[in-house]
């Protein structure tokens, strides 16, 4: 299965800069670029005179058009029915990332008289990126959508290949490789990353190891797995964690473990966050577990260690 038929970088003004179609075996009647870009542009312009924002998708029959609009441009993947929309946006707002890298002089310069051709040669990227984010897609349907698009579809794809060691051999390769992916994230994203991530595997982990009731016994089991662990008044601590062992750091450094507790609970009333860490010189890792009495509607805002810690 193909995941995007068509994809497309306009200009606001209406002028297409670059067209590839993708799934070139089908039948399906080939989009008129330039039609397109100047209907684009018009129902863009249209969307943000109404103020809600922008447009992020348009929908007709059993086609969908994922829209990503930034700055003078709007990036768009065409994909049909059942093909992951998470995944779709994420590989557009990759691909807007790489066009702006790859073209930066001949879009300032970009009159709207400069020939098209110059763009030609994103098409190899595109093939590139699109490739790897199905295979990523294939064993990991949702790392995808679960990772910030500003990091590197080469990081994310090694993560992606080693996605079973990081359940299945815990806790030694765990650690080892989240170390290891933690040091090529951007800092920008990186406590967010490193989060869901730890909430993806601790999930799979719990699911593998908890045979009966998810309990904090349960949960307490696995993470004395990792380290010398205990767990008062739902603060766990542990004394010699391994995931920031040797690293001194000015902000919170595991938000993996608190996703991977908060992950193993499965329990949307309860978040987890870091409180206190030995990569800032704190004499443990301390996790607070926080039970939300509502219903947990008003509860997707977690509060991430690191951002919590500088906006204080
Ligand atoms: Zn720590």
């Amino acid at each position: 299965m193909l995941m995007i038929d068509e994809f497309f970088i306009l200009h606001r003004n209406g002028l297409s800069l670059f067209h590839i179609r993708l799934d070139e075996d089908s039948f399906a009647i080939e989009l008129p670029a330039e039609l397109f870009a100047g209907f684009s542009s018009a129902i863009v312009a249209f969307s943000s005179e109404l103020g809600a924002g922008y447009l992020s998708k348009i929908v007709i029959e059993d086609q969908t058009f994922v829209f990503e609009v930034m700055e003078e441009l709007i990036t768009v993947a065409k994909i049909s029915g059942d093909d992951d929309e998470a995944m779709a946006e994420h590989v557009v707002s990759l691909l807007y990332r790489e066009f702006i890298t790859d073209f930066h002089d001949e879009l300032k310069h970009f009159d709207g008289t400069v020939r098209k051709d110059i763009f030609f040669s994103f098409a190899e990227k595109v093939r590139d990126i699109t490739t790897k984010c199905e295979e990523i897609a294939k064993t990991n349907p949702t790392l995808l959508a679960n990772i910030p698009a500003s990091i590197d579809i080469d990081i994310i794809k090694q993560l992606s290949d080693f996605s079973n060691e990081l359940v299945d051999d815990f806790p030694e390769a765990t650690i080892r490789l989240t170390r290891r992916f933690q040091k090529e994230i951007p800092k920008n994203v990186m406590h967010i990353t490193m989060f869901k991530l730890g909430k993806e595997v601790g999930k799979d982990v719990a699911k593998k190891r908890i045979k009966k009731k998810v309990n904090d016994k349960a949960i307490m089991k696995i993470l004395k797995e990792i380290s010398v662990s205990d767990c008062k008044d739902d603060k766990i601590t542990l004394k010699i964690c391994p995931f920031c062992r040797g690293r001194e750091t000015e902000e919170f450094d595991c938000d993996f473990v608190a996703g991977f507790i908060e992950g193993a609970y499965n329990d949307p009333k309860i978040m987890v966050e870091e409180i206190s860490c030995h990569a800032v010189g704190d004499k443990n890792c301390v996790f607070k577990i926080k039970r939300i009495e509502n219903d947990g509607k008003n509860s997707h805002h977690h509060i991430f260690t690191g951002l919590s810690k500088s906006g204080s």
